[in-house]
């Protein structure tokens, strides 16, 4: 007879915040479809969000029903999908005990999120040793424009668009360093901890635990989900075979940069929160940044580099063609554009956020902690079977 259960999806979030439409355009809105075709377990994930700063708890700890609080207001149901929170399910630490034995150092060494935490840490401290050879970025045609602005006396111009040259130049950067440098040219850094360096076996316990067969990634997330499936080969080689291989659901997450051009991001204070106000909302757009060469109404425009036509693309289905089209030929200036952008936010954020104050603090206290029970039964029947198949019965 042909099996019906739904296959088990493993997905989830650190509570580092509220939530940003970023989340909203990518994760949550695909947690959203997958919750009526999968099993879905949406894990808050609390001590991952320790892995480079244990010294931020109480912060996590605060942000947890906040972050929830957006989740249940865009549409998770918890009657559809179990929603977690990490640390009160004990196994996850326990599983990763185990799952550490089966990993060799060199192999974390290489996992590319690794690789680039390392380099930023690197460069925050100044390390030099690394050689590094960075093109010449395109930045002509800005650069005419700043020295333009700076004859014509508009200060604030030539600085926003300098700004803006900046913000890519590092972006641009810190991608160099991620690709190119190897871990032998500098010494590991001392903040880099022990739990760090094996957060992706945490991840993979995170997986395992509820027998995750699918796991919804971006393209450039393929590498980490492979750690998790080699562990869990080695695991059924070595011991009796207790895990599926999870397989990768890959999902295309559409393009949401911050208010000042680079992504979407509550650390780098540029983000449209899903709780924001209408005033805020209207600020927030009001003094993004746009085309840095569209300066006067009439110049055309370059929307694929606009953070504002990217919030178009994802919240204005209906208007989005027109505003391209309309940017290019230079027939729609920034302001109006805007504000267009401002009006559909709020009509799609009000009520998110109507909802989530809907909630009090128990409401939401109750769901986690249901959400926990439900998913600590399955994680504890998948723990006998790991104890049994390491120590026998
Ligand atoms: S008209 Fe709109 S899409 Fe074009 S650059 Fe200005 S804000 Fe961006």
């Amino acid at each position: 007879m042909a099996e019906n259960r739904k296959k088990v999806i493993l997905s989830g979030m650190r509570p580092t915040g509220r939530m940003h439409v970023g989340h909203l355009a990518g994760v949550l809105t695909n947690w959203i479809r997958l919750q009526d075709e999968y099993e879905c377990y949406y894990e808050i994930a609390d001590w991952h969000a320790l892995t480079d700063d244990p010294a931020r708890a109480k912060e996590v700890n605060e942000n947890v029903l906040g972050m929830v609080r957006d989740w249940l207001a865009v549409g998770i149901d918890p009657q559809k999908a179990v929603i977690f929170r990490q640390s009160y399910v004990p196994e996850h630490a326990e599983l990763h005990l185990a799952f550490s034995m089966l990993v060799s150092v060199p192999r974390l060494l290489r996992n590319p999120t690794f690789k680039e935490k390392l380099a930023e840490l690197r460069k925050k401290k100044g390390y030099t040793r690394m050689s590094l050879k960075v093109e010449r970025l395109d930045v002509e045609d800005e650069v005419d424009q700043i020295l333009r602005f700076v004859r014509e006396e508009d200060e604030d111009k030539a600085r926003r668009m300098l700004s803006s040259v900046i913000n890519r130049a590092k972006d641009e950067v810190l991608e160099k360093i991620t690709t190119e440098v190897s871990l032998d040219e500098a010494a590991i850094p001392a903040e880099i901890s022990y739990g760090l360096l094996g957060y992706p076996v945490l991840q993979a316990a995170d997986i395992l635990l509820y027998k995750g067969e699918v796991v919804p990634i971006g393209a450039d997330q393929l590498p980490h989900l492979e750690l998790t499936r080699e562990i869990a080969r080695d695991f059924n080689r070595i011991y009796v075979p207790v895990f599926p291989i999870p397989e990768p659901l890959l999902t295309e997450t559409p393009k949401i940069l911050g208010t000042d051009g680079r992504k979407m991001s509550k650390s780098y204070n540029n983000a449209i929160f899903l709780s924001d106000p209408p005033e805020i909302i209207r600020k927030k757009v009001r003094s993004s940044i746009t085309d840095p060469m569209k300066v006067r109404r009439n110049d055309p425009g370059r929307p694929e580099v606009c953070p504002i036509f990217h919030m178009h693309k994802v919240f204005n289905g209906e208007e989005v063609d027109e505003i391209e089209r309309a940017c290019r030929a230079g027939e729609l200036g920034c302001v109006a554009c805007k504000n267009r952008l401002t009006e559909v936010l709020i009509e799609k954020l009000t009520p998110i956020r109507e909802r989530a104050e809907s909630y009090s603090d128990e409401d939401v206290l109750e769901i986690v902690r249901e959400g926990s029970r439900k998913a600590r039964e399955v994680a504890e029947r998948t723990m006998e079977e790991v104890r049994g198949a390491i120590f026998g019965p």
